[in-house]
């Protein structure tokens, strides 16, 4: 059986991210994907957005990477060409009912070390006369980012250091042994081989492949859930300059604006469905909600402007009716296996996040990370 020092289950943005990480550690590299290309699911069905990392509790794995991956994104970026743009964003309250929630977000981002600018209605109409607001936040450190560069750069990074990729190649079944896994994955053409090191990037499947790993107590496999969330396009010239986001909702960031490289306008995601197992069905009958959540901040919103656009499907690790979940990242302290990291419910702040979870993986794994530094 051939042996490899460690394989990462996943080609999406963390999975490249910890391939490239492990590679310049100096580890010979394979990666394992499922899909025929990297970075198909949920690292190409998101807003892209390079968040600041307002939302999260304090301490919180959330908190944390996405604070310090975003400082290593925008290096990463700025190093290797990667498109991105520092545009900033809004957060409004839509009335007087929302302005303590609003505080509320003030103090936690002060907290995780995020700056923000208290905004008066008339400092939030100069920003974005379009938006109907009574109070607003301005973060300065928000911005966007083309995710399949940002992918191609780290594939780029991670083969350059000697780290391959194999494509339609799912992991069927893994097994503890001595020193390191044995693993089993499918395709046109199954393979097995030897590991000392595995790293669980399955990102939606995470908690699947975890299961197909004998020798792990299925006890340190959390539940898995989906959120589903819908995008529209907005068809015609967008009045925005910046990302605008209204309060957040239980699961998510509220409907929001968000911007693409290209200047393009787009509105979303929703949380409306929590489907058994993910699928990206766009969902009739969403317009009117949509509408509705858009006109409360911008009430000229034209009839008529609004087309569907794509879902994506959130990793969770909590349910619809529980406190929000943090990011799971769980080595050998947790489980006990030397060697194994799995990663579950890496959901938004992700993409933002994945350099530093890259750096973290690398260090439950006891390896050196600094040459995956920018
Ligand atoms: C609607 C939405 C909006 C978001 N917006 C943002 C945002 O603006 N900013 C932000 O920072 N984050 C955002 N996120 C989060 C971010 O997109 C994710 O955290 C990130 O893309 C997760 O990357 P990943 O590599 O873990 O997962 P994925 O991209 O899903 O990659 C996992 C890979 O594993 C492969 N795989 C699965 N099973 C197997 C198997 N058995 N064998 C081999 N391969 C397998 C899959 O095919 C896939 O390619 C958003 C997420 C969603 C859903």
């Amino acid at each position: 059986m051939e042996s490899v020092d460690a394989v990462v289950i996943g080609a999406g943005v963390v999975g490249l991210a910890v391939a490239r990480a492990l590679a310049l550690a100096g580890r010979e590299v394979l990666v394992l994907e499922a899909e025929e290309a990297f970075g198909t699911q949920t690292s190409s069905r998101n807003s892209e957005v390079i968040h600041a990392g307002i939302y999260y509790p304090q301490g919180s794995l959330k908190a944390t990477l996405c604070v310090r991956g975003k400082s290593m994104l925008y290096a990463y970026c700025a190093a290797r060409g990667v498109a991105h743009r520092r545009v900033g964003k809004v957060l409004v309250a839509a009335d007087a009912a929302e302005v303590p929630v609003l505080e509320g977000y003030a103090r936690k981002a002060a907290a995780n070390g995020v700056p923000l600018e208290p905004l008066s209605a008339a400092e939030v109409a100069r920003l974005e006369p379009a938006v109907r607001a009574v109070a607003g936040l301005w973060s300065e450190s928000t911005g966007i980012v083309d995710s399949h560069g940002l992918m191609l750069a780290l594939l780029g990074d991670a083969q350059a250091a000697g780290a391959t990729l194999v494509t339609r190649t799912p992991l069927e079944r893994a097994r503890a042994v001595d020193g390191g896994f044995e693993l089993h994955a499918g395709g046109a053409e199954p393979i097995a081989l030897r590991c000392r090191l595995l790293v669980n990037a399955a990102g939606l499947s995470a908690q699947r492949v975890a299961r197909a790993i004998e020798g792990l107590d299925p006890v340190h496999v959390p539940p898995a859930h989906y959120a589903k969330g819908h995008y529209f396009t907005l068809a015609g010239r967008t009045p925005f300059s910046h990302l605008v986001y209204p309060m957040p909702d239980h699961a998510g960031l509220g409907i929001h604006v968000t911007l693409d490289l290209a200047g393009r306008c787009k509105f979303g995601p929703d949380v409306t469905r929590w489907p058994a197992e993910p699928d990206y069905a766009f969902e009739e009958g969403l317009e009117a909600r949509f509408y509705e959540a858009i006109r409360r901040y911008w009430p000229e919103l034209p009839d008529g402007a609004l087309q569907p656009g794509y879902t994506g499907v959130r990793p969770k690790v909590s349910g619809p009716a529980d406190p929000a979940g943090d990011f799971m990242i769980q080595g050998a302290s947790v489980h006990g296996l030397a060697g194994l990291v799995n990663l579950f419910g890496i959901e938004s702040p992700g993409l933002t996040s994945s350099l530093a979870i890259a750096q973290e993986v690398a260090a439950r794994l006891g390896l050196d990370a600094t040459a995956a530094e920018c």
